[in-house]
């Protein structure tokens, strides 16, 4: 059991986030008293000094660490940033103290957020890169191997950053249907039906909305354009055709595809893809081991992989990608680095190396069925893919961390130079703005000034509900998009 008592009770999901970087638990309790089994964590912020935080880490009752950090002040004036350092002065003297008592430091050190890019790229951009380094380094404690891919990262990244203007936005559409569900699966996609009138329902209803929404995009430049899921090509060709040829009326200069799911891709399908435009697609295996995909709950098999991807070479797409996922059951690092070189044989422009993560809302979080990789397996396999990735000439161009991924890590995607997406890199640095349309999708204004303000427009997420207030959607996004920026 671990529990934790602070004086900072609006900081406690964030709090429980550290606690959780050394713990495997989804609960944390609340106590007031230090247990005399398990771990207590008792975390004060000062009462005269509110950058001032102190932490000790009980096992069994006894001591087993303790520190203390101050942040840098702020004015209570300056509400944000006044949270900020306290937020961050708590987290800081929580992670160290488990540290000392755990005895073993983390990769991403104190840190917990989901882009850590942008994090470094803000820093550098405001106060240098040598001050950015030395806030990662010496302030959240990350290690020196993960500071050098965000700084090669932002590297990669600054020209597509740079090149965004306010009139700008990239547009997506969101197919939020799948022909079954992976095991680790916690997004809120639905079956096909098999007469397919769910599917056309949600396409009216989609079509209705882009077109709702067309007069206003007609004031933007569209830069990408990005049909994703879900599985799009999970549609039956005629509502896919309608679907693509929606997006492709915005006639950016990007346009993806994501195919995904393997069993999905026919020739007829990708006749409809590149006679509309689209430049790139995703072809995701997330291993070549059957017995695995049998395990996941993915309804292909590794030859199923090889022949999609096959056929895609001969329609000669911009770009193709392809998905991993590493730490998946039963895998060991060699299992891993096999799928990897698998996937290096197709040649695609893009693989993107995903870490497991094990959501309580996937078929994975809820049984307690499979042995998965430990922490230290899995750095070994995001070690050993990029070092074998590096060799093929792929370099890592986006990243981004999710909640309960094996030890602690983190999601890469990898392009050949200059092959980079630029959605994907939007999306997850969040310096233009995206408008999106579907079930769960969320749209996001981003208002360029000295501090950046990102106003969002969520969809509702479950089907009918978005079928039924679809106009609804529209309208909130109108104004949303319609605000002088
Ligand atoms: S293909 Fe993606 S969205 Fe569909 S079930 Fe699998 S993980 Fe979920």
């Amino acid at each position: 059991m671990v529990v934790l008592n602070t004086n900072t009770p609006e900081f406690s999901n964030d709090l429980c986030d550290e606690i959780r970087l050394f713990f495997d638990v989804r609960k944390i309790a609340y106590e007031d008293t230090i247990l005399a089994g398990g771990y207590t964590i008792w975390h004060r912020q000062d009462a005269e000094n509110p950058f001032f935080h102190t932490c000790r880490v009980y096992r069994d009752g006894s001591p087993a660490g303790e520190a203390a950090y101050e942040a840098e002040a702020a004015e209570p004036s300056s509400v944000l940033q006044y949270k900020k350092m306290r937020k961050r002065a708590a987290k800081i003297c929580i992670y160290r103290a488990l540290v000392k008592a755990a005895g073993e430091e983390k990769p991403w050190g104190s840190l917990t957020g989901i882009r850590p890019t942008k994090l470094m790229r803000e820093t550098w951009e405001k106060e240098g890169q040598a001050e950015a380094e030395r806030l990662f380094r010496e302030e959240f404690d990350v290690s020196q191997p993960k500071i050098r891919l965000l700084e090669s990262i932002c590297g990669v990244q600054r020209p597509v950053i740079d090149s965004v203007t306010p009139t700008e936005l990239d547009i997506y559409i969101g197919i939020p249907f799948c022909t079954s569900r992976c095991a680790y699966c916690s997004f809120s996609s639905a079956l096909t039906s098999k007469k397919g009138d769910r599917e056309r329902e949600y396409v009216d209803a989609l079509l209705r909305e882009i077109g709702l929404l067309r007069e206003i995009i007609g004031g933007y430049h569209v830069r990408s354009v990005y049909i994703g899921g879900g599985t799009p090509t999970a549609l039956v060709p005629e509502q896919l055709e309608r679907v693509v040829r929606a997006g492709a009326e915005f006639a950016a200069p990007e346009f993806t595809v994501e195919a995904g799911r393997p069993d999905t891709i026919t020739a007829q399908k990708l006749d409809i893809l590149k006679s509309m435009g689209v430049n790139r697609i995703s072809i995701n295996p997330q291993t070549t081991c059957d017995a695995t995909l049998e395990r996941i709950g993915r309804s292909h098999s590794a030859r199923e992989f090889f022949a999609a991807a096959e056929l895609a070479r001969r329609y000669d797409f911009q770009a193709v990608n392809m998905d991993l996922i590493l730490g998946l059951p039963g895998e060991t690092p060699e299992m891993f680095l096999s799928s990897v070189k698998d996937v290096m044989t197709q040649n695609p422009e893009n693989i993107t190396v995903h870490t497991l993560a094990i959501k309580r809302a996937s078929a994975f979080g809820m049984a307690n069925a499979h042995r998965f990789a430990s922490g230290a397996q899995a750095e070994q396999m995001l070690s050993e893919s990029m070092a074998r990735l590096a060799e093929g000439g792929y370099a890592p161009y986006y990243m981004y961390r999710q909640k309960y991924m094996t030890g602690n890590l983190e999601n890469i995607g990898y392009a050949r130079p200059g092959t980079e997406c630029i959605y994907n890199i939007d999306i997850m640095e969040e310096t233009c703005s995206i408008l999106a349309f579907g079930a769960g999708a969320i749209s996001k204004r981003v208002f360029p000034s000295a501090q950046t303000r990102i106003e969002r427009a969520p969809c509702v997420k479950d089907i009918p509900g978005y079928i039924a207030r679809v106009e609804e959607m529209a309208e909130r996004k109108k104004k949303l998009f319609c605000e002088p920026v």
